[in-house]
């Protein structure tokens, strides 16, 4: 994979006028808190800048994200350049593919292990915690200055994709980025109130509607950790599909257990899966298989198939997996 430099990126940004953005379907604290930051220091640079999504942000990061983000296609035709962040495969972004491509160039800014080359000019560090990080980079490339309003964003694209610090994608880096972000005026203590503090009761229904699914497979060394949902359990709890992300975080908490995964249908016959390893263990590898990606520890396949099919499937390989330790 051979990346570009920031320096080449923050060029190409810079002789823009018109910049799309887009990250990810089902828009996560990395992908939306990356977005913003971008776009505020383009549109701060006097740039035309929106944030092109396909589907709604998720409550919690609404506070980050006002005033940036837009469904329609029509804003800004045939912008100077398109980029991603936190995705680099048009499967991350599918009703979208052809107005990325509309852009006169593309730009992918990305950290996950699975992507691969495809745009005008990429950036794709698996190394990085988050895309935030990478964010942060070109931000400072392109000579942006202290800012609360972008600092909380990458904050929160930060926070959200190290498990607040704690993952083992933590790096000296990101508490050095931390430190300079208390110097640009970011309050960590209201984002973190806004982004873990401030959840609908419909979100901890779904949750235990959830955890009462949980299976365990595997022996007494190494655990596997197994839940679904179904959209029948969605409508009756009045969740909200990112209500159920965290979910896989309470698999992989349990004692034992080295493997998560959550399965989730999202239409008759159409099941997202997220996986989690805990210290040892490789998730990309198994979403490989199926069409999807991610990074070692967490990542993510779509199967077309019933529930119960997809959890056989699933359960064969986290078996195999937990066995494999
Ligand atoms: P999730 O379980 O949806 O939180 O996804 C875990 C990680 O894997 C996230 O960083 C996702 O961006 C990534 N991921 C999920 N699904 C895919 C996919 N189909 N292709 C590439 N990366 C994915
Ligand atoms: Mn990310």
């Amino acid at each position: 994979m051979a990346n570009n430099t920031m320096k080449e990126i923050a060029e190409v940004l810079l002789d823009a006028q018109s910049v799309l953005i887009f990250p990810h379907i089902n828009m996560d604290g990395d992908a939306v808190g990356s977005s913003v930051a971008l776009c505020r220091q383009l549109r701060k640079l006097g740039k035309d800048c929106w944030i092109l999504a396909e589907d709604a942000m998720p409550g919690n990061l609404v506070f980050i994200g006002q005033g940036y983000f837009t469904e329609d296609h029509e804003l800004i035709k045939n912008a100077d350049v398109s980029v991603c962040v936190d995705c680099g495969a048009f499967s991350r972004f599918p009703a979208r593919k052809e107005k990325f491509l509309e852009g006169k160039k593309t730009v992918c800014i990305d950290h996950h292990q699975t992507t691969e080359e495809f745009c005008d000019y990429n950036y794709v560090d698996p190394m990085a915690a988050a895309t935030g990080e990478l964010i942060w980079t070109l931000l400072k490339e392109m000579g942006a200055e202290a800012d609360a309003e972008i600092g909380q964003a990458i904050f929160a694209a930060i926070a959200t994709d190290t498990g607040n610090f704690q993952y083992s994608n933590t790096t000296k880096n990101c508490h050095l980025i931390m430190a300079e972000l208390y110097d640009w005026g970011v309050d960590t203590n209201k984002a973190s109130v806004e982004i873990y503090e401030n959840e609908r009761l419909e979100k901890l229904q779904i949750t235990v509607k959830a955890l009462n699914t949980l299976e365990i497979l595997g022996d007494n060394i190494s655990k596997a950790a197994v839940a679904h949902i179904t959209l029948a359990d969605m409508d009756a709890c009045g969740a909200e599909p990112a209500e159920t992300d965290g979910v896989i975080d309470k698999l992989r908490s349990i004692r034992g257990v080295e493997y998560a995964a959550f399965l989730k249908e999202k239409e008759p016959g159409v099941i997202r899966v997220s996986m989690r390893a805990k210290r040892r263990g490789n998730v990309a590898e198994i979403a490989s298989k199926y069409d999807g990606g991610g990074h070692i520890k967490a990542a993510g396949c779509t199967l077309y198939m019933s529930m119960e099919e997809a959890l056989a499937v699933i359960k064969k390989e986290l078996e195999a997996a937990a066995a494999a330790l």
